[in-house]
């Protein structure tokens, strides 16, 4: 079964589609990976959906990612003893180390660090961008603040602080258990939540010792100063479009998002577009033109997936959505100016075999008009490079290890095939003919190009490139 796309689809999953018919269903519509998002999900929960997706990815015989996405630490105030108050504009409001109930002029805020790092001039967002304030005044238990954006403000809300570089890790305690839980479950897939700096990927990264990939989210203003040291820690990103909304303006977010892609794009590792892309369809079977023209931009941008959240988690038309978004990629992908405009962005090479090796198949496929690329990959890494070329020709990823498979699932124009190792190198041109077609990449009599590390199976040692033939019965090279 092979998609007609290069572009990835992420699907969270959530109480519309729990169920493993309908996660199936999510499937075959086009979702790649399987988000689960651990600000929801129990960690019971978390178990039932890996061995749910799992038992799917078994039946249809192509690997499945799995992004499990930590809650990280999401700030919150404490509670009011009338469930809520009513603040308006201009109205003064205090946050302290009480912990006792709130009222309108006050509420406990339990996070002693904050009290250490806001300044006045600070702003303070709540509920989700709904009210604003801008502090005035600091003590080492209480900040002043005056109310910029009025409205409601209840119990347990979440607060954030867009100009204040806050003294957490990315990681709580819950968010460590949620880790151990996915890691043992076989994940593939870590997303990190409210990262700051590159420091707290690099702890992140301690904690996870390589048994799964980190996708950093980048939500905070502090992040995007910080990207090119987050990147360097990180699998890969994702723009993580809701709570970059609430803490930057909404204007500086397209930029952002071009900004987070390119600088993927050129560090060849995946990066996914997330959140609101085709939020009307929670609701409604069709979504709006300008979320169509929304995913459009992504998918011409050359971003590795776009991402459903509540569309597919909570909404009345999860698989309507995942085949809306597989039917504008398609669409998106077969227009004229696709490739100049994925080409607008210039990568070169860097110096080393994997990249020269990559760049040069590509170069080959283009001049000798070949059918597919087809690379063997063990860690992932030469996927990836072969994928930072996006080029014209399909990607046939061949790999022995499950675990390389299901991560390379969120990488752009990458179809995996789990396959042993080649005894020998007649073996593996073989092996790589017969996929092709077999796949449906190739057909009889065209020809395909192979890069390997030889001898194989050596890490790292990706060294060759050959020109094969697919034959009538077996691959013939040239
Ligand atoms: C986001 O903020 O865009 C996001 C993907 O994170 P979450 O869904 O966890 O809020």
């Amino acid at each position: 079964m092979r998609r007609n796309r290069r572009v990835k689809i992420v699907a969270t999953l959530g109480p519309a589609s729990s169920e493993p018919d309908t996660i199936r269903r999510l499937f075959e519509a086009g979702a790649d990976v399987f988000r689960i998002n651990m600000s929801h999900a129990s960690r019971d929960k978390l178990t039932e959906l890996v061995r749910a997706i799992r038992k799917i990815e078994a039946d249809v015989g192509r690997p499945i990612g799995i992004l499990v996405d930590l809650q990280g630490p999401k700030l919150r105030i404490g509670e009011f003893a009338e469930e809520r108050a009513a603040l308006a504009q201009g109205d003064v409001f205090c946050f302290d180390t009480r912990a006792e109930a709130g009222n309108k002029e006050r509420v406990f805020l339990p996070h002693p660090e904050i009290f250490e790092a806001v300044a006045p001039g600070h702003t303070l967002i709540l509920d989700d961008g709904k009210l604003r304030m801008s502090v005035r005044d600091v003590t080492k238990d209480r900040i002043t603040a005056e109310v910029i954006v009025g409205g409601p403000l209840s119990s347990r809300k979440g607060i954030s602080l867009p100009d204040t570089v806050l003294p957490f890790g990315a990681m709580t305690d819950k968010d460590r258990a949620d880790l151990e839980q996915a890691v043992n479950l076989g994940a593939d897939w870590m997303g990190l939540s409210f990262v700051q700096r590159g420091d707290d990927v690099a702890e992140a990264r301690k904690l996870s010792r390589g048994r799964v990939a980190i996708m950093t989210k980048m939500e905070k203003p502090a992040a995007i100063e910080h990207l090119d040291a987050i990147l360097e820690q990180s699998d890969g990103l994702m723009v993580a479009r809701g709570d970059l909304g609430v803490e930057m303006p909404l204007q500086a977010v397209p930029g952002l998002q071009k900004r987070i892609t390119r600088a993927c794009r050129n560090a060849g590792k995946p990066v996914v577009v997330a959140t609101q892309m085709l939020e009307s369809m929670i609701t409604a079977p069709v979504p709006t033109r300008a979320e169509v023209s929304d995913v459009a931009t992504a998918v011409y941008d050359g971003a590795d997936a776009v991402m459903l959240s509540a569309e597919s988690a909570a909404g009345q038309y999860p698989a309507e959505a995942v085949a809306t978004m597989d039917s504008i990629a398609i669409e998106v992908e077969r227009d004229d100016n696709y490739d100049r405009l994925l080409h607008a962005q210039q990568i070169t090479p860097e110096a080393t075999g994997a990249d020269a090796i990559s760049a040069a198949a590509h170069n080959i496929a283009e001049t000798l008009n070949l059918a597919a690329i087809v690379c063997y990959t063990g860690s992932g890494s030469t996927g990836q490079r072969a994928a930072r070329e996006r080029p014209r020709q399909p990607i046939v990823a061949l790999t022995p290890i499950a675990a390389t498979g299901r991560r390379l699932a969120v990488v752009w124009g990458l179809h995996c095939v789990l396959t042993s190792d080649a005894e020998n190198l007649d073996e593996m041109v073989d092996k790589a003919c017969r996929i092709a077609y077999r796949e449906g990449f190739a057909d009889r009599g065209q020809r395909i190009i192979i890069s390997a590390g030889v001898p194989l199976g050596t890490p790292g040692a990706t060294n060759m490139l050959r020109v094969a033939f697919v034959g009538e019965n077996k691959a013939e090279n040239i």
